[in-house]
């Protein structure tokens, strides 16, 4: 929990992963046999097959089995588009934000200009006795939204240029004994089981590789040179699944329940879970008593990784995430637990589901 804690709390927006990935690099730099970082900024850990089925390659070589588990380490957030005379900041999301959820969220603005610097401030709602009576009923769109600082306009020039990250400040913390609550489980949750998954990880009959990649939330751009590099043969995605066991939620719309277990996207925006992954996760479930559940999700780091050089199976898994891209996104503590169990038992099972002639 401390872990997962210190994950959550590092800011990482996309493009701007730093703080966070460091995390991350000592965490898996710990637990492998190599680890490196590429250009993007993405985290490449490796832990090699102890034993275990060997492929022939095309030149007559011989080589291990090659399972590559990915998730991202960015999370959505906004730079700073314009200061304006009196200090108010106008900004540019990155990623998904949803103007619904961000009016009155407190932020942190990480200024550059005279020196690197966190400056607290709140995306200001328009207060009731302003405005038109239409405004109290409509959603303000991101351009109409600013930041304030509650500084001298002088101090925040001083301070903040055009182009700086502002991170949305909520923090990680429990709502009870079983459910957590943070602003990025979308997808920390996914690098949190995937460094611990590695920690568990020992004699893998594949040689498994652990990626904590960038800027996913941007249009999965960071993954594709890591997996160009490793060329996977089996590629398994940790990002959220989609509880919909609430009120919102239709009845015919509802899949994954928090707290039911992992969730195994059958398909999703990007990606059509590939069916001998998906039998070589239900059952390494079963053999383990580990609980799952079905998910259809949005679009991941599998999308990629499946389709780059010899292309690779691939899906995604994920503990269910409530209120993905908002502030108050929710883990069970159980369904973690599962998505780590799954990750770090199915390297034994995957050399399985490949067929016999693969190349
Ligand atoms: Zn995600």
């Amino acid at each position: 929990m401390d872990l997962l804690a210190k994950l959550c709390n590092a800011p990482g927006v996309s493009g701007f992963e730093g703080e966070a990935q460091d995390i991350a690099y000592e965490e898996l730099k710990a637990c492998s046999d190599k680890i490196w970082k590429d250009r993007l900024g993405n985290v490449i850990a490796v832990k090699y097959a102890a034993s275990g089925r060997r492929i022939q390659e095309a030149d007559g070589s011989e080589r291990a089995i090659r399972l590559l588990y990915s998730a991202h380490i960015d999370e959505i957030g906004m730079m700073v588009s314009h200061i304006d005379d009196e200090g108010f900041l106008r900004f540019r999301a990155i990623g998904g934000l949803d103007p619904r959820t961000l009016v009155s969220e407190r932020v942190v603005v990480h200024g550059t200009r005279a020196k690197p610097q966190k400056l607290k401030g709140v995306i200001a709602p328009q207060s009731g006795w302003l405005g038109s009576p239409e405004d109290r009923q409509r959603v303000f769109p991101i351009s109409e939204l600013y930041i304030d600082l509650a500084l001298p306009s002088a101090e925040v020039h001083e301070a903040v240029e055009v182009g700086d990250v502002i991170t949305l400040a909520a923090e990680f913390s429990s709502l009870n004994d079983r459910v957590v609550v943070g602003r990025n489980f979308d997808d920390r949750m996914g690098v949190y089981c995937l460094i611990e998954a590695m920690k568990r990880l020992h004699d893998p009959q594949v040689d498994v590789y652990a990626v904590s990649s960038v800027q996913e939330e941007v249009g999965v751009r960071g993954i594709p040179t890591a997996a160009n590099v490793i060329a996977p043969d089996i590629a398994v995605a940790i990002d959220g699944s989609l509880p919909s066991d609430t009120p919102y939620a239709r009845s015919e719309e509802r899949q994954c329940k928090l707290g039911g277990g992992t969730g195994i996207y059958l398909m999703d925006n990007r990606t059509i879970g590939n069916p001998q992954i998906l039998r070589g996760l239900f059952s390494t479930c079963e053999k383990h008593g580990i609980a799952y559940q079905r998910n259809l999700g949005g679009g991941t780091d599998a999308s990629e990784i499946q389709r780059r050089g010899l292309g690779a199976l691939a899906t995604t898994i994920g503990a269910p995430t409530r209120y993905m891209h908002s502030t108050v996104q929710l883990c069970h503590l159980d369904d973690i637990e599962a998505t780590i169990r799954l990750l770090s038992t199915f390297p034994n099972e995957a050399a399985n589901i490949l067929p016999s002639d693969w190349i």
